[in-house]
């Protein structure tokens, strides 16, 4: 076995707060800054933290430009150092790392190394920053091979990828898996819940096998008291391909013919509509309730306990898979295919 000094990291640093400086625009990415900075931090290069390499892209941004083109360089860059390292550490805005967690889960199929996304909420520059923590924490988890997925490792927690959300914008808890628990958690010692890690199938294919994705047509709309039928009407118009329907409680919509209606003939031009809750914990149950009944008529695929980053990335995946037919669809997401949701 390696010890940890053996073990070599890649680093894919696409931007972020992360390693960001003011400027008079406020907060931006600033080439070369975040590397020079790790450089003069000596906890680095102690001999309990990995080797790793950092690769800065030519265009760091902000995470709420990033688009489904970059998670597909970024799935990409993985699989064309796959095989020189034992693992990797995503440097990311906190703004949508849960989309780039979850999209990575679904294109890396057979994944058998760690992929540990992580950002920050004070960048490096600043006084009280939480990065080198997060960068430290996230390289030593890295080298750990019992973690064979995309995680988020986020003040002092390790989550599933495809199962953390963004819920605090401003406290250091940024992240958190509402509905799986915690993999593992940074104290005096560093603690994985192995029961919950996921675990390499047996007969699996021990390659990697990357996916790519397409980016389809798709929205999300959460329902709210009085919205009316049109709005669906409009959303629901081709070349849509699939919708998020952010429902009430355990799945609930209101009582509405027109709603329903407008449902149902999507449904029939093959939208694929999977109902997802606008709460945070729990699962949806269609047909628990009367409220909830006209979305099983209507062919609407319940999202169980999905992430809504989950739900989207996974439609993003299965509508790229060529030849699948609407059937087929359906079927994957009723299934969980990455530990993304409690079947
Ligand atoms: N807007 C920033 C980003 O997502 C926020 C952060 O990194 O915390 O890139």
């Amino acid at each position: 076995m390696k010890s940890i000094k053996d073990k070599r990291i890649y680093v894919i640093y696409t931007g972020g707060t992360i390693g960001m400086v003011k400027t008079k625009q406020g907060y931006a990415p600033k080439q070369g800054y975040l590397l020079d900075k790790i450089k003069t931090i000596k906890d680095f290069y102690h001999n309990d933290v990995p080797d790793f390499a950092i690769h800065e892209y030519p265009q760091l941004i902000d995470s709420a430009n990033i688009k489904p083109e970059d998670w597909i360089t970024i799935a990409l860059d993985i699989v064309t150092h796959y095989d020189q390292y034992d693992g990797f550490v995503i440097l990311h805005g906190t703004d949508t790392l849960a989309y780039t967690a979850s999209s990575l889960s679904f294109m890396l199929k057979n994944l058998k190394k760690p992929v540990i996304c992580t950002g920050s909420q004070i960048p490096i520059s600043e006084l009280r920053s939480d990065a080198s923590d997060n960068i430290l924490h996230s390289l030593i988890l890295a080298a750990d091979e019992r973690i064979c997925e995309v995680c988020v490792y986020f003040n002092k927690q390790l989550l599933r990828g495809n199962r953390s959300v963004k819920v605090n914008a401003s406290g250091m808890d940024a992240f958190s898996s509402p509905n799986y628990p915690a993999l593992g958690q940074v104290g005096v010692d560093i603690e994985l819940n192995e029961a919950y890690l996921r675990q390499a199938i047996s007969g699996e294919p021990t390659e990697i096998e990357f996916k790519t994705m397409g980016v389809p047509k798709i929205a999300i709309l959460s329902l709210f008291p009085g919205m009316d039928a049109n709005i669906l009407n409009k959303v629901l118009q081709p070349p849509l391909q699939g919708l998020i329907l952010k429902t009430y409680g355990a799945g609930n919509i209101m009582n509405s013919p027109e709603v329903i209606h407008e449902l149902i003939e999507a449904s029939k031009r093959c939208v694929i509509i999977i109902n997802c809750t606008q709460c945070l914990k729990g699962s949806v149950k269609m047909g628990a309730y009367e409220a909830g009944i006209g979305l099983v008529n209507a062919g609407v695929i319940s999202g169980l306990d999905m992430t809504d980053e989950a739900a989207l990335t996974k439609l993003f995946y299965l509508l790229s898979i060529p030849g699948l037919t609407q059937g087929e669809i359906k079927e994957a997401l009723y299934k969980d295919l990455r530990g993304e949701m409690t079947v």
